[in-house]
């Protein structure tokens, strides 16, 4: 296992492992115990500028952006073929790196296979229209790539998420310009030279590893971007569309959330206790989408909660590379004290925990990043841990009475990603479904989600939408074309 880290990595820039220009670098630590793990190049405004510079090139020069749309498909479903090739390598040093399980990166890989299988398949089928309009006159509509596309990406699905928008970037004819997180940006400069082995031709797809003050913001602001997709917090995502406002350049934004899980007397528990275990738990809770608030009608609260605190107990929690193990640590230590800090001061305010709720006291859980798979209740209306994106494992209860005070309790919040229902009702669920803030709905299931159907977050969990169809015409701009073609007027 330990075969697939290298000792060093150096940023990707036009088909080449380079250093930074500045000569910065960064030790990364594994999650699961702290100790150094590799090391890599941590670049600055110079190399962002280089980037934006080597793909705008590219973009121009290398046939790319061409007419041959089935050539890039061709290239983007060899690709494909290349990451299940190696998709164990890539798992294992997203686990490393990241921190989650070995099942879970596994499932993030083949994610990232599948996403760019889907686009190949676009990438021939990118069309204009026709219109009538009145005259001698033929109207059409070309859609062409923008050019150089930036994205932007967070630590907790590294690959999954950079490529999310990445794929469709490139299936359109753009040169794309990566920042990843600067936590984990292994996989990512991994995925790189899968590129171009590939066949992605130099400087189409460039990585470069940075702080986000620094790279992220010279990336945005370089005069040559012309589209921005944005995974992130709601914080950075605001700056991110401050900038792209300056510079008018589209931005897709995929921030936090707080999402509400409704369970109606009718439920099937134990599928319900699985489902919502698994959406908060899964990924040690770092998800945007976690199902972090629990809203539970009174009538089933007290068997729910003995399942849910059931399943907490039995998880089991360590290494991501360890076998058996169902929940890895989280990504770092200030992320563990952030959560932990919610934790404290929740149960200062006289919330129950039915399950975890204080910290790992020794051990190698104490000394890694974990946090225990915890379970609130009987919290405050008020507490912190009910209103801010928590990332982490923990799930907070809330009673309810009726189908409107769920509904009132589920949107009483700014962020609007994802609402889960579970009932046997079905006209309940589809009111459910209607009536919730929020940009996807899960009926009976666990968060999930496919390279073809969108994802998007509405009010403060973002703007645009990613995947399916949309994904690739985003990447394009349509332009309108006249022509005169001088024939005689019909009357009629
Ligand atoms: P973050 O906002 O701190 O960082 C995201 C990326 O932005 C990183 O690459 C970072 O280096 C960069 N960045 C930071 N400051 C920047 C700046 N001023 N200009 C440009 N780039 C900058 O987020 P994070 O902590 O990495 O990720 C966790 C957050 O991401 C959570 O809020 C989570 O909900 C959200 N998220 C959303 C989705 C979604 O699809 N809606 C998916 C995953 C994560």
């Amino acid at each position: 296992m330990s075969a697939s880290i290298e000792n060093r990595y150096n940023l990707f820039i036009g088909g080449a492992e380079v250093p930074a220009a500045g000569g910065g670098t960064r030790t990364l630590l594994n999650p699961a115990t702290n100790a150094p793990l590799t090391t890599v190049a941590f670049g600055t405004a110079d190399d962002a500028r280089h980037a934006m510079e080597t793909a705008e090139r590219a973009f121009r020069e290398s046939g790319w952006a061409g007419d041959d749309g089935a050539k890039r498909g061709r290239t983007l479903y060899r690709l494909a073929r290349l990451i299940e090739e190696r998709a164990e390598s890539l798992a294992v040093l997203e686990t490393l790196n990241m921190g989650k399980t070995l099942k879970e990166a596994r499932g993030d890989v083949a994610y990232v296979g599948r996403t760019f299988e889907y686009v190949a398949g676009l990438a021939d089928k990118i069309e204009g229209e026709t219109i009538p309009v009145p005259g001698p006159r033929f109207d059409f509509t070309l859609r062409e790539p923008l050019g150089v596309t930036v994205h932007i990406a967070p630590w907790n699905y590294p690959l999954l998420l950079a490529m999310r928008s990445v794929a469709p970037a490139l299936a359109a004819g753009n040169a794309a310009v990566l920042k990843p997180a600067s936590y984990t940006p292994l996989t990512a400069l991994a995925l790189a030279r899968l590129a171009k082995e590939s066949g992605v031709p130099d400087g189409i797809l460039n990585v470069v590893v940075g702080g986000g003050a620094e790279v992220g913001e010279a990336l945005v602001r370089d005069p040559r971007c012309r589209s921005v997709a944005f995974t992130g917090s709601g914080e950075v995502g605001q700056r991110i569309a401050e900038l792209a406002g300056r510079r008018i350049v589209p931005a897709t934004l995929e921030l936090g959330g707080k999402s509400p899980v409704i369970v109606f007397p009718e439920a099937d528990l134990d599928r319900a206790a699985k489902g919502i275990a698994f959406g908060i738990f899964g990924n040690a809770g770092q998800m945007c989408w976690a199902g972090s608030r629990l809203l539970v009608h009174t009538a089933v609260r007290e068997p729910l909660l003995e399942r849910l605190g059931a399943a907490a107990a039995r998880l089991r929690v360590g290494p991501g590379t360890a076998p058996g193990v169902e929940m890895g640590p989280l990504v770092s230590p200030e992320q563990k004290e952030r959560v932990l800090g919610f934790l404290a001061e929740a149960m200062d305010g006289g919330a129950r925990a039915v399950a975890g709720g204080t910290p790992y006291a020794d051990g190698p859980l104490a000394r890694g990043n974990f946090v225990p798979p915890t379970v609130l209740d009987r919290l405050d209306d008020g507490a912190r841990v009910l209103r801010e994106e928590v990332f982490g494992p923990v799930l907070s209860v809330l009673p309810f009475d009726g189908l409107d005070d769920a509904l009132r309790l589920a949107n009483a919040t700014e962020f609007g990603l994802l609402g889960s229902v579970w009932t046997r009702d079905l006209a309940v669920a589809h009111q459910v479904a209607r009536r919730l803030e929020c940009g996807m709905v899960m009926i009976n299931d666990p968060p999930a989600s496919f390279p073809q159907s969108p994802f998007a977050g509405v009010k403060e969990s973002g703007i645009g939408s990613e995947q399916g169809r949309a994904s690739v015409e985003f990447y394009t701009r349509r332009k309108n074309v006249v022509v005169n073609i001088g024939l005689p007027r019909t009357k009629g």
